[in-house]
């Protein structure tokens, strides 16, 4: 997004939430979720690399959001584009002339900032101060574009320069015909990206919260404008029809019980024929905020930033943030914009390809409508057409003309797409995953004497372990053949971590640690037969711990695999 504002609701972190968070760096570097790229030559400002446990919690995000998004919709496709593209693209979608942010400069300690946030900067020679606050001369504000620029080719000259992507939207733009052609969709439908974008922030911070390197996964939903809704449907739903009642909905995983699927889906937000994009626009905010009370981020957590007019980009009709409560502020996950039909137009005048579809149900409808309603509606086209090609710097009587031109598409089935961009970062996804399963509290250890723990309370769709396997004892080679079997058994099906070291209390401390929702313990019972309870006598059970209240079940073996699956999918 060209445009960039300081939109989202800042809170300033109170003393006691930067001790928490600097509890949650450190456990992320202690048990290799997150650590700073290049640490052994001092590290470099804004990049940060993911270890084991932090790589597959970011495979298990990406994968639920791919399946969630693409795979379990016939509306969606998937693409995977290039990073370097060609430069022109960039040109078209005006990050090369407006992708900036305001930057200030302090002659005393030779500091850059941005300038809309330095309230919320310390200061490097005064910490206690924020940049606003000191009293090192500042520069004017300056425009300084984020992309990272490179060359292309041997030679490095200005035209061999080209871009590491700011954002992954652009090439679904660019490569939206190659689809369409391709896939056998019909509008309305979309088209996801997961991948890494770059931005030269001015001040990386907030640990992996605003990086220099990170990853997004974009959908842009291509829809009917609204003047071809009611040319086909007769009338225009607004969103008041896509009921808001689906976030109030009981859906959260915090409600329901682990694993259960989310509740049954409102008929509100079935798409309907009629929806104009203010309708398709709500139900993106409802599916997003569903999407994430599906992983474990209930409704308490997030809130809703529905930018005021002044704030939204030019060609943005509307734009909804959805914020996470993080501990150092409310702040941005995913952005919802409607962006009309302003990026596929862009690339249209650019590249001198066309970008329209063509749509046999509009030439069918448009035949029978009545000469006040062909004209009613050839009007609004147009005129949402001149004011996107004087805005352009088209001249009056040029845009006067194509606008007109545009309009008269409409009779033959003719149109450009407009979009519906749902846009979310995967590394402050983590980030939000990772605050708010952190918790401490007080459980008691082998002796009965309670201590204090920490468990990151990942719901079981995420967590980077599904589950520990262990058996109780290392030098009790019947328990670790049985042990290792098990592991083998659960293996195929998801993420399995074998433990045989130490007393059996620390290895649940250290899964606690990873957020790993469940263990199963090989003991002398699982060889012997169960001592009590409903399956005493009967050989092949283990016990089953659950992380979060560490109580413990005795689960036949043959029963585990469905159990768990029922759990973690
Ligand atoms: P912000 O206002 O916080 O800079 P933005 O509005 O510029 O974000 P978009 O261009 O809408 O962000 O990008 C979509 C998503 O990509 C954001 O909601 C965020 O999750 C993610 N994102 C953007 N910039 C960064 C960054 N520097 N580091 C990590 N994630 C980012």
């Amino acid at each position: 997004m060209p445009v960039r504002l300081s939109k989202t609701v800042r809170l300033m972190a109170e003393p006691k939430e930067n001790v928490l968070m600097e509890k949650i760096v450190s456990l992320c570097k202690r048990r290799g979720f997150i650590f700073q790229s290049s640490e052994i030559y001092g590290g470099i400002n804004g990049f940060w690399d993911y270890g084991p446990l932090g790589a597959e919690l970011k495979r298990n995000v990406k994968e639920l959001w791919w399946n969630t998004m693409t795979r379990r919709r016939d509306d969606v496709v998937g693409l995977e584009a290039t990073i370097i593209m060609s430069p022109e693209i960039w040109k078209a979608s005006g990050h090369v002339d407006t992708f900036t942010d305001p930057m200030v400069d302090c002659k005393t300690c030779k500091g850059r900032f941005r300038a809309d946030q330095t309230g919320e900067i310390p200061c490097p020679q005064k910490p206690s101060k924020m940049v606003s606050e000191c009293h090192g001369e500042k520069t004017a504000p300056r425009a300084f574009n984020l992309m990272f620029q490179t060359y292309v080719g041997p030679v490095q000259d200005a035209s061999a320069i080209a871009y590491l992507r700011p954002e992954t939207a652009q090439a679904i733009f660019a490569q939206f015909k190659n689809v369409l052609e391709t896939s056998r969709q019909k509008l309305p439908f979309g088209i996801a990206q997961v991948g890494k974008a770059f931005r030269n922030e001015v001040t990386p911070r907030n640990f992996t919260f605003r990086s220099r390197e990170f990853e997004q996964m974009e959908l842009e939903f291509f829809i009917k404008p609204d003047e071809v809704v009611e040319a086909i449907s007769g009338r225009v739903a607004t969103a008041a029809e896509v009921s808001g009642g689906n976030i109030q909905h009981p859906t959260s995983n915090i409600q329901h019980p682990m694993g259960a699927a989310p509740g049954p889906r409102p008929p509100t937000l079935d798409p309907r024929p009629d929806w104009g994009w203010e309708a398709w626009h709500k139900y993106w905010v409802e599916e997003r905020i569903v999407f994430y009370e599906g992983i474990g981020l209930g409704r308490s957590t997030l809130e809703e930033y529905w930018q005021k007019p002044e704030e939204l980009a030019h060609y943005a009709r509307a734009c909804v943030d959805i914020l996470f409560k993080f501990p150092f502020g409310t702040q941005e996950l995913e952005g919802i914009a409607a962006r009309s039909d302003f990026d596929l137009s862009q690339h249209e005048r650019c590249s001198g390809k066309s970008m329209g579809v063509f749509d046999e149900e509009l030439r069918a409808a448009w035949s029978k409508l009545d000469d006040a309603k062909k004209e009613a509606l050839s009007r609004r086209y147009t005129e949402a057409r001149l004011k996107y090609l004087t805005k352009m710097g088209v001249d009056q009587a040029a845009a006067e003309q194509e606008a007109k031109e545009d309009a008269a598409g409409l009779a033959k089935g003719q149109y450009i797409p407009h979009v519906i961009e749902p846009s979310a970062g995967v590394d402050r996804l983590i980030l939000a995953l990772i605050c708010n399963a952190y918790s401490e509290d007080q459980m008691p250890d082998e002796k009965g004497k309670l201590e204090t723990r920490v468990v990151l309370k990942f719901h079981p769709r995420v967590a980077p372990v599904k589950v520990g396997v262990m058996p109780l004892l290392k030098n009790k080679p019947d328990l670790v053949a049985k042990a290792r079997q098990l592991r083998d058994l659960l293996r195929p099906h998801m993420n399995v971590f074998y433990d045989d070291a130490g007393a059996i209390g620390r290895r649940y401390r250290r899964q606690d640690e990873a957020g790993t929702p469940f263990c199963v313990t090989v003991d002398f019972e699982t060889l012997e037969g169960a001592k009590d309870g409903a399956l005493a006598g009967q050989k092949d059970t283990v016990t089953l711990r659950h992380r979060d209240d560490g109580r413990q079940d005795r689960v036949k073996i043959a029963e585990l695999l469905p159990l768990l699956l029922e759990k973690i999918r």
